[in-house]
């Protein structure tokens, strides 16, 4: 910490955080805000006191605005994601912030990652969703746009789904919402264990499934959703509720599907289709 900034001012750190907070608080600053607790626990409450960039802060002391370490924060947990394809095992959120902060966005030129013992249950926190263990839809939508772009740089296919269960609410009616939430719960489950290391599942809604499946065809595509689609009504024994979903599946070298919101536009009119046809089934864009 540089002793000079301890005696400056409230009013002065102050000023210095008003500028550098439109991008990011360089360790300076940090150093300064350190020197102010009080400042630092009102900043902290206040501009930072949102998930993405508290995260950032305890894995590397730096203090990102939401918008910037919200992007960090995915690009962290699509690289951890590529790292357990490589390696063939998980190596946990501070490796892959380290990786991914020192060797490829080179952000920070010496990344200090804090060793926390929390940071694993915060990650899954702010990535998972807690019922189903799938992926949110923020970061769902933030890999899309990234694996799009990449799938298209090498002309690769990529593809996705979108599983709806069918009349959930009246198995909710039925059965209460415990017992519509355990369904949740083992579809997910069921989900997880059926699909390949590279694919991305995410709860999309509600009871929204949605997965991305890198490097797959629309036909391999529809293969894996039909599978799914049988799993989803074996996995329920007599005497349990009768669960069917509908699954929409479309794919980056379909026409029009230009875009990640295009391709997931597609993949929901496609579902639309497998509803408006009578349910239980799959359906592929045109
Ligand atoms: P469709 O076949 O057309 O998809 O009919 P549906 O009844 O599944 O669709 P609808 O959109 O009418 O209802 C969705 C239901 O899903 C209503 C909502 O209460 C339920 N749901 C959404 N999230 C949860 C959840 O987390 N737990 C439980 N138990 N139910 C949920
Ligand atoms: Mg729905
Ligand atoms: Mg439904």
């Amino acid at each position: 910490m540089n002793t000079s900034d301890s005696h400056l001012g409230e009013e002065t750190a102050r000023k210095l955080v008003d500028i550098e907070s439109k991008e990011r608080l360089t360790s300076n600053s940090i150093g300064v805000l350190c020197d102010q607790p009080k400042l630092l626990k009102e900043y902290l409450d206040s501009s930072i006191a949102n998930t993405f960039s508290e995260l950032m802060f305890r894995l590397t002391h730096e203090i990102y605005t939401e918008e910037k370490a919200t992007a960090l924060w995915h690009q962290i947990v699509l690289n951890r994601k590529n790292l357990k394809e490589q390696v063939g095992r998980d190596m946990g959120m501070l490796v892959a912030a380290l990786d991914y902060l020192s060797n490829i966005s080179r952000d920070i030129s010496s990344p200090k990652i804090m060793e926390d013992l929390r940071i694993e249950e915060a990650a899954a926190m702010a990535t998972r969703d807690s019922l189903t263990g799938l992926y949110l839809r923020g970061v769902f939508e933030f890999s899309l746009e990234r694996m799009v772009q990449e799938h298209r740089r090498y002309g690769k296919a990529l593809s996705v789904i979108l599983l709806d269960i069918d009349d959930f609410k009246q198995v909710n009616d039925y059965y209460g919402h415990q017992v519509g939430d355990d369904v949740l719960l083992r579809i997910g489950e069921m989900v997880l264990n059926s699909i390949r290391k590279a694919d991305f599942p995410a709860r999309y809604g509600g009871e929204e499934i949605a997965i991305i499946f890198p490097e797959t065809s629309i036909v391999q595509a529809t293969v894996m959703a039909d599978r799914l689609r049988e799993d989803v009504r074996r996995c329920f024994a007599v005497g349990e509720p009768t669960i069917t979903v509908s699954i929409g599946v479309s794919c980056i070298h379909v026409p029009d599907t230009t875009t990640a919101s295009e391709l997931v536009r597609q993949a929901d009119k496609a579902l639309y289709e497998a509803k408006r046809t009578g349910k239980d089934k799959v359906v592929r864009c045109a």
